[in-house]
């Protein structure tokens, strides 16, 4: 199967959530089918939804896959699982979740696998780190750039604080970094 370039959002707020992130995308890397290209940083960013919840970490991989996408889908449900995810309410706590907010330039809509995902544009916590590995990207919905994506999300949302960059590591030695360090992946 041909090589895809994938974005994967990932999100922590419960447990050590650094070491819940390194974690999760060792066993990303640890699939044989898919090698991690870029990492960005790490943000903390406020709970949306269910606001009475710890501080989440977000950021985002750009990974090169040779799976299909629902296959991707099954495997990262595995690293949610195998990291103790437990899902009760809807945006509630979790220890680890992964998000497939690229697959290529495809889009999908199925019941449970929606591609390009379908709240990005609406989530400073994705566009942010997107912008800093990818910000040409097309989204193959919109037509334009995930930097005018981001653009036009600070323009409605002009009283938004920026989304605080925590850290970020290099390799995926996430559990290592000092604040505002940040090394990417060669
Ligand atoms: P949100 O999707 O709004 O970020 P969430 O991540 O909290 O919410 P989950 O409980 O993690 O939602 O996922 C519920 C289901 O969403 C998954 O089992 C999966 O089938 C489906 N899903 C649909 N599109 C995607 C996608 N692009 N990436 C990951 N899961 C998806
Ligand atoms: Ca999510
Ligand atoms: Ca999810």
């Amino acid at each position: 199967m041909s090589e895809r370039e994938v974005f994967i959002g990932f999100g922590s707020n419960l447990g050590d959530r650094c070491f819940l992130i390194n974690q999760a995308l060792q066993a990303l890397s640890d699939l044989p089918t898919i090698s991690l290209k870029k990492l960005s940083s790490l943000y903390e960013t406020a709970p949306v939804g269910y606001l009475e919840q710890g501080v989440f970490l977000n950021g985002v991989v750009l990974v090169k896959v040779s799976l299909s996408a629902f296959e991707l889908l099954e495997r990262l449900l595995c690293i949610e699982n195998s990291l103790g995810r437990v899902r009760k309410e809807r945006w509630g706590p979790r220890t680890i979740d992964l998000d497939i907010l690229f697959y290529g330039d495809q889009k999908i809509d199925e019941v449970d696998l929606i591609v390009p995902h379908p709240e990005l544009a609406k989530r400073i916590f994705v566009l942010e780190p997107l912008n800093e590995i990818a910000p040409a990207w097309l989204h193959p919905g919109f037509g334009g750039t995930i930097s005018e994506l981001l653009n036009q999300y600070k323009l409605k949302h002009p009283e938004e604080e920026p989304c605080r960059i925590v850290a970020a590591s290099p390799g995926v030695a996430l559990n290592e970094v000092k604040d505002g360090i940040f090394y990417r992946y060669g």
